[in-house]
């Protein structure tokens, strides 16, 4: 049966895609809304990213070069999370799951209290119009920085944020760092998730998420190396949260075109459609989805069966 969403990518219609309902499960809020927001925020206009940036370092400086230095306040932190939110509920996103980096309690007198109170505010203010669930976001520098791994162990104390997320340099923290970390996410309830094969490194993936159990992986197109870790993906039904945009513009991949989501896709790897950084990539999932079918990547019907699948535990 056809639905709205197939007939709006192959008709082109952007507010069609909009309308249908999908989710964001790999998106970070410090840099979660679009940069035009940030301009009009701001009063300036902004350089805008190139359209390569030398993987993850490329993007670290075009970040430190452009916006970070407009992002060291409380007010536009607070403010970029709200407009994200207000984007995400505009593309038709039912499911909100953003990470907030630890790193955030610096920006309050009264730490991660201030973070929590900021943030579950939000989620109480837009919960009729989208599930906000937020995720705790850890840098890999905490390999480094005892005060930070305290903190982040007191933020999963506080039994708010739904799920945790490692990121940055991969190599700055092997997962044995956090293992005692994600053991007590793991009996919070939380679910679990770790970037890692965003440039590749197919067995790096299976080890990731067998030493620290992960319940999903951002990125994880390196899986596409080799046959047998997709198989061992698919059999364990672990989900790759993949941000198509990103990983083009990071260099990770060449085109979209080439984009290894097909393969990952047709070795029965599960797999969501995914924004992760609106300011830097200018792509909302839905232009992500529109995007991979304009590449020729995936058939309209092959798109919807994959947005389907991304709503199979979100309750109407
Ligand atoms: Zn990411």
């Amino acid at each position: 049966m056809k639905t709205n969403f197939i007939d709006a990518l192959i008709e082109d219609d952007q507010v069609g895609l909009r309308a249908a309902p999908k989710v964001d499960l790999h998106c970070h809020a410090f840099f979660s809304t679009r940069r035009e927001n940030l301009e009009r925020w701001l009063g300036q206009a902004l350089e805008p990213p190139p359209a390569k940036m030398e993987k993850l370092g490329g993007m670290i400086a075009y970040a430190n070069n452009v916006l970070d230095r407009h992002l060291r306040n409380r007010e536009t932190i607070e403010f970029v999370v709200e407009a994200a939110v207000c984007d995400a509920i505009e593309d038709g996103v039912v499911r909100l799951e953003m990470s907030i980096d630890v790193r955030r309690a610096a920006y309050y007198a009264d730490g991660l209290a201030g973070v929590e109170r900021h943030i579950s505010a939000l989620a109480v203010q837009y919960r009729r119009q989208i599930d906000f669930r937020p995720e705790l976001g850890i840098p890999r520098q905490i390999a480094a920085d005892p005060e930070l791994m305290s903190r982040a162990h007191e933020a999963i104390e506080l039994g708010f944020f739904q799920s945790i997320d490692l990121y940055d340099h991969q190599e700055a923290c092997a997962p044995e760092a956090v293992e005692p970390l994600y053991a007590k996410a793991r009996a919070a309830g939380m679910k679990l998730k770790a970037h890692v094969g965003e440039f590749g490194g197919a067995e790096e993936i299976r080890r990731t998420v067998e030493l620290l159990e992960l319940d999903e992986v951002q990125h994880g197109i390196g899986a596409a190396e080799s046959v047998e870790v997709m198989r061992w993906l698919a059999g364990n039904r672990i989900r790759l949260n993949v941000c198509p945009t990103s990983n083009v513009m990071l260099d990770a991949v060449p085109d979209m075109a080439g984009h290894p989501i097909r393969l990952l896709f047709d070795n029965g790897v599960p797999v969501t459609v995914n924004s992760d950084d609106p300011m830097i990539f200018d792509q909302s999932v839905s232009d992500e989805y529109r995007s991979l079918y304009r590449a020729g990547v995936f058939s309209a019907d092959e798109l919807d069966d994959i947005r389907r699948a991304s709503l199979e535990d979100v309750v109407d």
